[in-house]
């Protein structure tokens, strides 16, 4: 998936056989597959930083062409758009990764910005689905957490990059201080050093933490180590948006997500106004369909697709 602009061909957060330079939307490991063939990038520092320190790829950042602009996505720490004048072929586009209409956490707020064509993230394609507010989610945390610490431990299973750092700032907006595994704390680090502030505390002696974070592949064996020297109880949790669809094998579940809900993808392609959509990933064909059905013109791109192509013989 990528775009032609005369001296670049830039992939799409992923792999792309003709492109010579990779945009890189964000941290998240299924945005990163097009750096194995080539260092070349368009992205923040932010995401340069996080994935050299948690996927041990390199980067090299070019400077943005005239004709492009990279724009917040509001989804996680240095999450960026791409925004493309393509004079050549006398169009705009507008490619999101993954983004989020709501107020972020530790995000910088999502920009939107006017664009003929929008190639638009399907995460969520299901109109019946709407998340919680936000706010509301958060207080549930931080009150579920300061209750159940009282008298047992609280131990969350977190992505690594973004998730974990969230629910750091979110205790810690609480008055808590969460004991985190060596890989949160190594990215907990990144995030620091441009600029955003976590108190956290290495997890040594997990028995003796009240409340936990580790990557979502420690969490079973993190609780059974507990549970071999707490007499405490130890409630298990979760967040994220898939809880909204999905019961997770926790004790307690809540509905954060960093993406945006179907209503939201309404109200971003809205403030894009966009003539053209097409729509990407596992759930494009559904997302696409639902979009055709509200009288946008829309259709799924596949990961192969040469963006132009698509658009000179869209009819
Ligand atoms: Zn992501």
């Amino acid at each position: 998936m990528a775009i032609s602009l005369g001296e670049y061909s830039i992939a799409l957060d992923s792999k792309d056989d003709e492109a010579n330079v990779n945009f890189v939307s964000h941290a998240h490991t299924d945005h990163i597959s097009g750096l194995r063939k080539n260092k070349k990038a368009l992205a923040s520092e932010i995401t340069k930083d996080l994935v050299e320190n948690r996927s041990h790829i390199e980067m090299e950042l070019i400077e943005e062409p005239e004709c492009v602009e990279l724009l917040n996505a509001g989804h996680m720490f240095g999450s960026r758009q791409l925004f493309v004048q393509n004079d050549l072929y006398g169009y705009s586009i507008l490619y999101s990764g993954d983004y989020q209409m709501d107020e972020p956490v530790l995000a910088e707020k999502l920009e939107t910005k006017q664009a003929d064509v929008l190639i638009l993230d399907s995460t969520y394609p299901y109109p019946e689905v709407r998340f919680d507010d936000k706010s509301e989610v958060i207080d549930a945390i931080q009150f579920y957490t300061r209750k159940k610490t009282e008298h047992g431990h609280v131990l969350f299973g977190a992505y690594t990059v973004g998730r974990a750092q969230e629910l750091v700032k979110i205790l810690n907006d609480a008055g808590m201080i969460p004991a985190v595994d060596e890989k949160i704390a190594a990215v907990n680090k990144v995030y620091e050093k441009h600029g955003a502030r976590l108190e956290y505390a290495p997890l040594e002696q997990p028995e003796n933490s009240p409340v936990i974070i580790v990557s979502q592949s420690k969490l079973e064996a993190t609780r059974e180590a507990i549970v071999a020297k707490s007499v405490k109880r130890v409630y298990t949790a979760v967040a994220s948006g898939w809880a909204k669809i999905f019961r997770f094998d926790t004790d307690v579940q809540f509905n954060l997500s960093d993406h945006a809900d179907f209503h939201q993808a309404l109200e971003y392609i809205s403030a894009c106004s966009p003539k053209i959509i097409f729509t990407f990933g596992s759930n494009a064909r559904p997302f696409a369909k639902q979009l055709a059905i509200r009288g946008y013109d829309a259709r799924p791109l596949v990961y192969t697709s040469d963006v132009n192509k698509l658009i000179l013989n869209h009819s």
